[in-house]
């Protein structure tokens, strides 16, 4: 269908008539002195480039261009399809397509979408290549995933139907679809850029390669209708600190607390996709100097000249031996703190357990909402109360969501046009600053958001002072624990997401959205 349509912009019937109405007009006449101006003429049909190669042959369409700087797409006269690969030019292309419909009538249209343009980007790729068709695939998708700032793409093959999905800023978006059979071809193609092992359809894979300065990790689950493909693309050279990850004053302080123990388990918690392995690896980074540190890990992240790395794969089939053998061997090296990734199961707990009670400062990561119910979370993997409680074994709890931050470009300083509700935020956070996001984006942004923030809590638990503190904790009672937090001030999640709110930095909508609803005194800020 889609072909249709440009095959019809080929006959030329679109610069012909034009089009009365304002929202068409506008359209008609950012497409017609392309149109006329372009001077490249192929025997091809439907062909779709890239704005930017047409540009470089063509010194009008590059002068064009700079003037119309939010178009991103136009068909030729002969068929050519030429987009700038954006998000945010959806718009656009569907002002396109209201101007074909009303061109040629609703039977012939079909929605034209990125998509539409990515899939005959690929049939132009598959067109003009005689032979490895399958890794140009491959290269098409990872240098649009690139250009689009993504850090993770999913390929989803469901019997004869895949689909491409893209997440950038923490926003997750239909990138292409494919047939299922590309789609194998596809996946089979990225397990080939590996050094070593092969795609399986039918068991779970893991496989990591590099790809134009990135590193890529792979992992493929066989699901009921097909596979679930992961690729989370990551720079090896991109150093956090917990400043820059969102922390505020006091966070910083706590971890400088917790750090200072001599020995002892501290936990980041939080849920899927919350940054606590790049908040594990910020503090590894900040401890190198003046320790001894092993790292044991599934998939190692960051490596680190003071630091040893022993990769363990939770997929092999001797991964239940190979982690006793290396369990043996961390206590022969001796380290001061050792780093153990995700805490997910009874064996990582009991490997947290014994490092701790002999001494050693454990650092490890665990799935759960808040800090204080990680301390059910903990005792579900067997480390009970009494062991929670002793002194001198957990140091203490952080947990942290990420909340997507608002783009500065676009932000909208209203709810839509509800002044009311505007008015009733402003009042509920203080603050006549309260930014909005854009659904509809701008280039900076994918649908008005740039980057995530670390919202958190911090819970402390060793220490001298802190007696009462560890009562609690052996007796289960989470109100005297919550009152106990509040008298040592250590904020909540909260309160940490409404000081960036009242700053503009994120939108309490999609705040509450991540971190569940904002009470009014956690709103207000400090010096309520
Ligand atoms: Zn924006």
């Amino acid at each position: 269908m889609v072909r249709n349509v440009v095959r019809h912009y080929a006959n030329g019937r679109f610069g012909t008539s034009r089009p009365k109405s304002a929202p068409r007009q506008v359209a008609a006449e950012a497409i017609a002195p392309v149109c006329k101006s372009a001077n490249t003429r192929s025997a091809k049909t439907n062909e779709v480039r890239q704005l930017d190669d047409a540009s470089e042959s063509n010194p009008k369409i590059k002068a064009w261009l700079a003037r119309h700087q939010k178009f991103r797409a136009f068909v030729e006269n002969d068929g050519k399809v030429h987009h700038v690969p954006d998000a945010s030019g959806e718009r656009t292309l569907q002002q396109l397509l209201q101007l074909v419909r009303a061109e040629l009538g609703q039977s012939n249209a079909q929605p034209i979408s990125l998509v539409d343009f990515s899939q005959l980007r690929i049939a132009a790729v598959k067109r003009n290549t005689q032979s490895s068709t399958r890794n140009d695939l491959v290269e098409m998708v990872l240098r649009e995933a690139i250009a689009k700032d993504v850090s993770d793409v999913y390929v989803t093959i469901h019997h004869d139907r895949c689909r491409v999905h893209f997440r950038t800023h923490g926003v997750r978006y239909l990138f292409s679809e494919l047939a299922g059979d590309d789609g194998r071809e596809m996946v089979r193609a990225i397990w080939a850029l590996a050094p070593h092992g092969q795609f399986e359809q039918t068991r779970p894979t893991d496989t990591a390669f590099d790809f134009a300065g990135l590193r890529v990790r792979a992992n493929s689950l066989p699901d009921t209708r097909g596979n679930s493909v992961v690729l989370r693309l990551r720079d090896p050279n991109w150093l956090p600190t917990l400043d820059a990850l969102g922390y505020d004053a006091q966070q910083l302080a706590l971890f400088d607390e917790l750090k200072a123990f001599p020995g002892g388990l501290t936990v980041i918690s939080g849920e899927t996709n919350s940054g606590k392995s790049t908040t594990l690896t910020a503090m590894m980074s900040a401890m190198t100097a003046s320790s001894m540190v092993i790292e044991v890990a599934d998939p190692i992240e960051m490596e680190f000249e003071d630091v040893t790395h022993v990769e363990i794969d939770n997929f092999a089939e001797d991964a239940d031996e190979t982690f006793r053998d290396i369990l043996g061997g961390l206590v022969r090296q001796n380290p001061d703190a050792l780093f153990i990734g995700e805490i997910r199961d009874a064996k990582s707990a009991e490997a947290a357990v014994n490092m701790a009670l002999q001494g050693k400062r454990v650092w490890g990561s665990i799935h759960s909402q808040s800090r204080v119910a990680t301390l059910s979370r903990l005792q579900h993997l067997g480390i009970d109360a009494e062991l929670l409680a002793q002194p001198g074994f957990l140091n203490g709890v952080i947990n942290q969501s990420l909340v997507p931050v608002v783009c500065q470009s676009c932000s909208l300083t209203q709810v839509g046009d509800d002044v009311q509700t505007t008015s009733a935020l402003r009042a509920k956070y203080r603050s006549a600053d309260l930014r909005f996001h854009n659904p509809d984006g701008c280039p900076q942004c994918v649908r008005g958001i740039r980057g995530q923030s670390v919202v958190a809590e911090v819970m402390v638990v060793g220490g001298e002072s802190r007696d009462d503190m560890r009562r609690h904790i052996r007796a289960g009672d989470y109100a005297a624990i919550a009152a106990r937090l509040k008298g040592e001030k250590l904020r909540s999640k909260a309160a940490h997401a409404a000081d960036k709110i009242r700053a503009g930095q994120l939108d309490p909508f999609l705040a509450e959205q991540v971190i569940g609803r904002i009470a009014p005194e956690d709103a207000r800020g400090e010096d309520a």
